[in-house]
């Protein structure tokens, strides 16, 4: 019984945070469902394996980590997780911690806790990004739970986490769902960076007519500017990436059809919950969607030909280019706003006082969405943790008014010329509904008034008022 802590779960991350953890010191005991996963990964850890504890039962596996216990569970989120915990709730001692480390739904983690407080157990829901690059050799870890309980763990986080300049990214968020919320927005926010990230690879592709690898070109001289970050670098390498069976551009045989697990998903459903919108994160889930109905878009593309003509953007190559540039530089800055909005929100609905600025500041390093605007975006919360809006912060406000007038212009010769942007199009239609004055739902509570008598606010008046409908027709 000397293992710093235990891993049960041995998938891509699993196997890989417990490698983490073995490299930096630390002695782990490992243990998987299926338990011929457990000598694999001995047997690959090479000197590694001089820190792992191979356990072929709950029961062996409990016995062999230190008390009070640290078990953490990198399992499939959902009923994986409620399952294994209930195999090894009944092993534990009072005072024990469960971590659940995998892309939880945070109502779940608010909910586990509760049962395994009244149970005497401890828990800490933990965002962890970065795939299994990031969970080898350095992930964004978000954590939710009572300090007390990060405290027994910290070091270890600490130790396999990203550096961002040499301080780990990795902290204590808030309660229970925090460290899961924050992770599921992270992806939220990925969502929608991806997808404008796609939508401007279209326009330069079949509006522009460059080739994948030309295109490949482009983004790599973006990531030297403000667009600078892993998602940015990534798309360039895919893009130039060449398939050795065909020898054709690799993206070219990829099925244009794209998954998801839900973390998207469930960020756009909290954020309608909150009441703060998620423009481009839901269009960005809503994509995917639209992508992965192969047989329809085959069908209508079929039955009305003729979309995606050549755009006659800004007359000419270089200067297009610079303008989707642009463009995708305005539309990122919308989405993470749009992001952090949620996260406002949800942190003053469930009282959680998220540091804002720290959520950046973790984001820096080790996560997929690590890039340089996320330091702007940790100095405006440093300056200002209650800004209204991130684009009003100093550090932004410069960089997105310089780029934010290519958004129209750009969605606006994508739609003439047929090109889906549901992503940019989103932001931008949010972003000018929230810089005009006056909006139409002056028209709307009309309505509403008319037809349900729910009453209006004069602009001349105080309190409700209703309209003189009675003598009207109708
Ligand atoms: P894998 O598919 O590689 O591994 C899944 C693991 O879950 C296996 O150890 C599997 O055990 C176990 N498991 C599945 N169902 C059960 C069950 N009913 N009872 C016990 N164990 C079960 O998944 P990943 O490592 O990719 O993901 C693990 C978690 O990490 C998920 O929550 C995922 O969303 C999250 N995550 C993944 C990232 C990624 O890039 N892959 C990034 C960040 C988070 P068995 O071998 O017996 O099937």
């Amino acid at each position: 019984s000397d293992a710093d802590i235990a891993v049960v779960g041995l998938g891509v991350m699993g196997r890989n945070l417990a490698f983490n953890m073995a490299e930096k010191g630390f002695r782990v005991a490992l243990y998987n469902r299926s338990v011929e996963r457990i000598d694999e990964a001995i047997a690959l850890a090479g000197p590694l394996a001089k820190n792992l504890v191979a356990c072929h039962t709950p029961e062996d596996l409990v016995a062999a980590v230190k008390k009070p216990r640290a078990l953490l569970l990198m399992v499939q989120a959902g009923d994986a997780v409620d399952e294994t915990a209930a195999r090894l709730q009944p092993l534990m001692d009072k005072g024990d911690a469960l971590i659940d480390a995998g892309n939880a739904n945070f109502h779940d983690t608010v909910r586990r806790e509760h049962a395994l407080a009244e149970a005497g157990l401890a828990y800490l829901g933990v965002g962890v990004s970065g795939g299994e690059e990031g969970a080898r050799h350095g992930p964004s870890i978000m954590v939710g739970g009572k300090p007390e309980v990060y405290a027994r763990v910290k070091p270890i986080f600490e130790a396999i986490a990203a550096k961002f300049q040499d301080t780990p990214c990795c902290a204590l968020l808030g309660t229970d769902g925090a460290g899961h919320f924050v992770k599921t927005i992270h992806n939220g926010i990925e969502y929608a960076d991806m997808q404008m990230i796609g939508e401007v690879y279209g326009l330069l592709r079949r509006g522009l007519g460059l080739t994948p690898a030309e295109i490949g070109d482009v983004f790599e001289r973006w990531s030297e500017g403000p667009l600078s970050s892993y998602l940015v670098d990534i798309t360039a390498t895919v893009l130039k990436t060449v398939d050795p069976k065909t020898g054709k551009p690799l993206v070219d045989v990829i099925v244009d059809s794209a998954g998801q697990k839900g973390t998207g998903r469930w960020s756009a459903i909290e954020a309608l919950a909150l009441g703060a919108p998620a423009s481009s994160i839901t269009a960005a889930v809503e994509a995917r969607g639209v992508s992965a109905d192969r047989a329809l878009r085959k069908t209508l593309s079929e039955r009305f030909p003729g979309a995606a003509q050549p755009l006659t953007l800004a007359g000419n190559r270089e200067a297009a280019i610079e303008l989707l540039e642009k463009a995708l530089l305005a539309g990122k800055i919308l989405a993470y706003t749009e992001g952090f909005a949620i996260m406002s929100a949800a942190s003053r609905e469930y009282g959680w006082k998220l540091p804002l600025a720290e959520v950046a500041r973790i984001w820096r390093a080790g996560c997929i969405i690590r890039s340089t605007l996320l330091d702007r975006i940790a100095s405006a919360y440093d300056q200002t943790p209650d800004i209204e809006s991130l684009v009003l912060a100093p550090g932004l406000t410069p960089l997105f008014e310089g780029a934010v007038g290519a958004l129209p212009e750009v969605v606006a010769e994508a739609f003439r010329h047929g090109h889906a942007v549901p992503a940019l199009s989103a932001a931008t239609s949010r972003w000018l509904a929230l810089r005009q004055p006056r909006s139409t739902a002056d028209l709307t509570q009309g309505q509403r008034d008319f037809f349900g008598a729910h009453g209006f606010g004069r602009i001349d008046a105080e309190g409700q008022h209703h309209g003189p409908w009675s003598q009207s027709e109708g």
